[in-house]
C-alpha cells in the first residue's frame, strides 16, 4: 500500500502564508500530499475556503491553528488541530491576541519608520483581509519599498532590533492557558518546532512533563528548525509520555523557504492524531478514511 503522505502545518494568507487557502490546497495535490494541515497563527478565519478547497482538490484537511504562547522569556508554539471554532473561550482569546498583535505592529512599524520612512497604511497593504498581522507583513511592506529584497533578509536586517533592545511584545498566553483552551475546545495540542533556535532554547523534561500534565498530546519533531542534534533526545521524552511525534513542513508560500512536503508525519501517527480530537472532524476523502480506520487504536 502506498504510504499515506500528510504535512501538518502550515499557513495561508489568512496570517503569515502568501497564498490563499485555495492556492495552499491545489499546491498540496501538486507537492503529492495526501492531508495537509492548515494551521494559521490565531485565527480560523481560512478554514471555509480550505474546507471546499480540499473537497474539490481530494485532499484530506486537518483544521488546525496555531498560538503563540510565552512563560517568561521563552516562546513556545503550540498547534491546536480540529479545535471547535464556536468554543466562546477560544474565540475570545484569538481576538485578544489578534488586537495586540496589531498595537504591537504599529509601534514596531513607527520604529522601522523613523529610519526607513515606512508607514503603518504600507505595511496594511501588505494584510490581506482581516488576517493576523505579524512582523511577516511589516518585513513584505519593506520589500515591496525596495528597503530588502526578501522576506527573510528583512527579518535579519531592518526588523532586527538594536543589540540590547528587546522587541515590543503582544499579549501571548501561557502554555498552560493555550493548553486548557485547546483542550477545552476538544482540540489535539502539539508543540510546535521546540528545538527553534530563536524561542529561548529547548525545554527542559521537567518543563515537557508539566505540559504533558496540562494536556500536551504531541510533539512536532521533524521541522526544520529543530536542530538535529536535539531530536533524538526530544523524540526519547516524546515516547516516554506516549506523545505523537509529528513532522511539518511549516510551509508559508514564498515569504519562507519551506516547501510543501518537506517533512511528513507517518499516517499510524496521524490515525492516532484524529482519534484524539473531537472539536471538529477533518476533512478526509472515503478511500483515505478507510485506510486509517485500520490502523491500531493504541
Ligand atoms: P511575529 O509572530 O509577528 O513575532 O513574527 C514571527 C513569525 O514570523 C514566526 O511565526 C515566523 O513563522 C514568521 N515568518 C514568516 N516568514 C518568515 C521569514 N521569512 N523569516 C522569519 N520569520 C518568518
Ligand atoms: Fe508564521
Ligand atoms: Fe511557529
Ligand atoms: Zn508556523
Amino acid at each position: 500500500m502506498d504510504p499515506i503522505r500528510s504535512d501538518l502545518h502550515t499557513h495561508s494568507a489568512h496570517s503569515d502564508g502568501t497564498e490563499s487557502p485555495g492556492e495552499l490546497l491545489r499546491a498540496a495535490r501538486a507537492a503529492a500530499l495526501d492531508v495537509v494541515a492548515l494551521t494559521d497563527h490565531d485565527t480560523v478565519s481560512g478554514w471555509g475556503e480550505a474546507r471546499a478547497a480540499a473537497l474539490d482538490a481530494g485532499v484530506g484537511l486537518i483544521p488546525g491553528v496555531e498560538f503563540s504562547t510565552r512563560s517568561g522569556h521563552h516562546t513556545y508554539h503550540l498547534l491546536g488541530y480540529l479545535i471547535d471554532p464556536g468554543d466562546s473561550a477560544l474565540a475570545a482569546e484569538f481576538d485578544r491576541i489578534r488586537e495586540s498583535r496589531i498595537a504591537r505592529a504599529q509601534l514596531i512599524t513607527a520604529h522601522v519608520g523613523e529610519t526607513t520612512g515606512l508607514s503603518w497604511d504600507e505595511v496594511r497593504a501588505q494584510v490581506h483581509g482581516d488576517a493576523t498581522v505579524g512582523r511577516p507583513h511589516i518585513a513584505d511592506a519593506l520589500v515591496a519599498r525596495g528597503d530588502a529584497p526578501d522576506r527573510s533578509t528583512a527579518f535579519r536586517t531592518l526588523l532586527r532590533p538594536p543589540s540590547g533592545m528587546r522587541l515590543p511584545e503582544y499579549y501571548a498566553p501561557t502554555p498552560e492557558r493555550a493548553l486548557s483552551l485547546i483542550r477545552g475546545a476538544g482540540g489535539v495540542p502539539v508543540l510546535a518546532h521546540p528545538g527553534s533556535p530563536a524561542r529561548g532554547g529547548l525545554p527542559t523534561a521537567a518543563e515537557l512533563e508539566a505540559f504533558v500534565r496540562l494536556g500536551l498530546l504531541g510533539v512536532e519533531i521533524r521541522h526544520r528548525e529543530n536542530p538535529a542534534g536535539a531530536r533524538a533526545r526530544l523524540a526519547e521524552l516524546a515516547r516516554r509520555h506516549g506523545l505523537l511525534i509529528t513532522g511539518s513542513s511549516d510551509y508559508h508560500g514564498t515569504g519562507k523557504p519551506n516547501w510543501l512536503g518537506e517533512n511528513l508525519t507517518d499516517a499510524a501517527t496521524l490515525a492516532r492524531l484524529l482519534r484524539l480530537g473531537n472539536g471538529t472532524p477533518a476533512i478526509l476523502p472515503e478511500e483515505l478514511r478507510e485506510r486509517l480506520q485500520a490502523y491500531p487504536t493504541a
